[in-house]
Protein backbone atom coordinates (compact mmCIF):
# COMPACT_ATOMS: atom_id res chain seq x y z
CA UNK A 1 0.00 0.00 0.00
CA UNK A 2 1.52 3.21 -0.93
CA UNK A 3 0.91 4.90 2.46
CA UNK A 4 3.62 6.94 4.57
CA UNK A 5 2.37 6.25 7.56
CA UNK A 6 1.89 2.64 7.11
CA UNK A 7 5.43 2.45 5.78
CA UNK A 8 6.19 4.19 9.36
CA UNK A 9 3.83 1.70 11.00
CA UNK A 10 5.48 -1.13 9.47
CA UNK A 11 9.45 -0.05 9.91
CA UNK A 12 10.42 0.37 6.30
CA UNK A 13 10.35 4.40 7.22
CA UNK A 14 11.76 5.60 9.85
CA UNK A 15 10.37 7.96 13.16
CA UNK A 16 11.15 9.11 16.51
CA UNK A 17 8.03 6.76 18.09
CA UNK A 18 6.75 8.22 21.48
CA UNK A 19 4.14 5.63 21.99
CA UNK A 20 2.79 1.98 20.35
CA UNK A 21 0.75 -0.47 21.27
CA UNK A 22 -0.73 -3.10 19.01
CA UNK A 23 -3.71 -0.56 18.09
CA UNK A 24 -2.02 2.97 17.89
CA UNK A 25 1.55 4.51 17.20
CA UNK A 26 2.55 8.08 17.90
CA UNK A 27 5.66 9.53 16.90
CA UNK A 28 7.27 13.51 16.31
CA UNK A 29 6.16 15.33 12.68
CA UNK A 30 9.25 15.62 10.82
CA UNK A 31 8.54 19.05 10.20
CA UNK A 32 7.17 20.34 13.43
CA UNK A 33 5.03 23.27 13.25
CA UNK A 34 5.53 24.03 17.52
CA UNK A 35 8.04 22.99 19.62
CA UNK A 36 5.62 19.43 20.53
CA UNK A 37 4.27 18.20 17.24
CA UNK A 38 3.39 14.90 17.66
CA UNK A 39 1.35 12.62 15.14
CA UNK A 40 -1.32 10.12 17.01
CA UNK A 41 -2.14 6.98 14.12
CA UNK A 42 -4.23 4.21 14.06
CA UNK A 43 -2.29 0.83 13.16
CA UNK A 44 -5.77 0.44 11.14
CA UNK A 45 -5.71 2.29 7.84
CA UNK A 46 -8.34 4.13 7.22
CA UNK A 47 -8.11 7.02 5.66
CA UNK A 48 -10.02 10.18 6.44
CA UNK A 49 -12.24 11.09 9.79
CA UNK A 50 -14.87 10.88 6.85
CA UNK A 51 -14.29 6.55 6.94
CA UNK A 52 -14.66 5.85 10.60
CA UNK A 53 -17.00 4.01 11.12
CA UNK A 54 -19.51 2.78 14.22
CA UNK A 55 -17.08 -0.09 15.06
CA UNK A 56 -14.33 2.31 15.60
CA UNK A 57 -15.32 4.31 18.15
CA UNK A 58 -13.42 2.74 20.40
CA UNK A 59 -10.28 2.80 18.77
CA UNK A 60 -11.44 6.86 17.88
CA UNK A 61 -11.18 7.50 21.80
CA UNK A 62 -7.77 5.49 22.36
CA UNK A 63 -6.75 7.70 20.29
CA UNK A 64 -7.68 11.32 22.44
CA UNK A 65 -6.63 8.81 25.49
CA UNK A 66 -3.11 8.51 24.50
CA UNK A 67 -2.69 11.96 23.34
CA UNK A 68 -3.78 13.08 26.57
CA UNK A 69 -1.19 10.59 27.75
CA UNK A 70 1.13 11.82 25.59
CA UNK A 71 0.35 15.27 26.65
CA UNK A 72 1.28 14.78 30.15
CA UNK A 73 4.49 13.09 29.15
CA UNK A 74 5.37 15.80 27.29
CA UNK A 75 5.16 18.10 30.53
CA UNK A 76 2.31 20.34 28.19
CA UNK A 77 -1.11 19.31 30.04
CA UNK A 78 -1.39 22.29 32.20
CA UNK A 79 -0.18 24.89 30.11
CA UNK A 80 -2.16 23.28 27.23
CA UNK A 81 -2.11 22.00 23.29
CA UNK A 82 -4.09 21.64 20.68
CA UNK A 83 -5.52 18.80 18.83
CA UNK A 84 -5.45 18.91 15.33
CA UNK A 85 -7.17 16.22 12.27
CA UNK A 86 -7.62 17.90 9.18
CA UNK A 87 -9.77 16.68 6.73
CA UNK A 88 -9.40 15.92 2.71
CA UNK A 89 -8.10 19.17 0.72
CA UNK A 90 -9.95 21.78 1.98
CA UNK A 91 -9.00 20.89 5.68
CA UNK A 92 -5.43 20.73 4.41
CA UNK A 93 -5.05 17.09 4.87
CA UNK A 94 -1.95 15.82 3.14
CA UNK A 95 -1.74 12.43 4.14
CA UNK A 96 -4.42 10.18 3.88
CA UNK A 97 -3.67 7.78 7.14
CA UNK A 98 -5.95 9.04 9.84
CA UNK A 99 -3.84 11.21 12.33
CA UNK A 100 -3.98 13.44 15.11
CA UNK A 101 -1.66 16.19 15.32
CA UNK A 102 -0.48 17.39 18.92
CA UNK A 103 0.20 20.62 19.12
CA UNK A 104 2.00 22.38 21.93
CA UNK A 105 5.04 23.97 23.45
CA UNK A 106 4.12 27.50 23.32
CA UNK A 107 1.46 29.73 22.69
CA UNK A 108 -0.54 28.75 19.73
CA UNK A 109 -1.92 31.34 17.72
CA UNK A 110 -5.81 31.59 17.76
CA UNK A 111 -7.48 29.30 15.15
CA UNK A 112 -9.92 31.94 13.99
CA UNK A 113 -9.95 35.19 14.54
P1 LIG B 1 -1.79 16.52 7.38
O1 LIG B 1 -1.52 17.78 6.60
O2 LIG B 1 -2.10 15.36 6.46
O3 LIG B 1 -2.82 16.71 8.46
O4 LIG B 1 -0.47 16.22 8.16
C1 LIG B 1 0.51 15.32 7.74
C2 LIG B 1 1.73 15.53 8.61
O5 LIG B 1 2.61 14.44 8.38
C3 LIG B 1 2.51 16.81 8.29
O6 LIG B 1 2.58 17.63 9.45
C4 LIG B 1 3.87 16.30 7.85
O7 LIG B 1 4.95 17.10 8.30
C5 LIG B 1 3.91 14.90 8.46
N1 LIG B 1 4.74 13.95 7.71
C6 LIG B 1 4.69 13.72 6.38
N2 LIG B 1 5.56 12.77 6.03
C7 LIG B 1 6.17 12.38 7.18
C8 LIG B 1 7.18 11.41 7.47
O8 LIG B 1 7.70 10.70 6.62
N3 LIG B 1 7.56 11.28 8.77
C9 LIG B 1 7.00 12.04 9.77
N4 LIG B 1 7.45 11.84 11.01
N5 LIG B 1 6.04 12.97 9.52
C10 LIG B 1 5.64 13.13 8.25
Amino acid sequence: MDCIFCKIIEGSIPSKKVFENDRILAFHDIQPAAPVHILIIPKKHIPTMNDVSDEDAPLIAELFAVARQIANEQGISEAGYRLVNNVNKDGGQVVYHLHIHLLGGTKLSPLLS
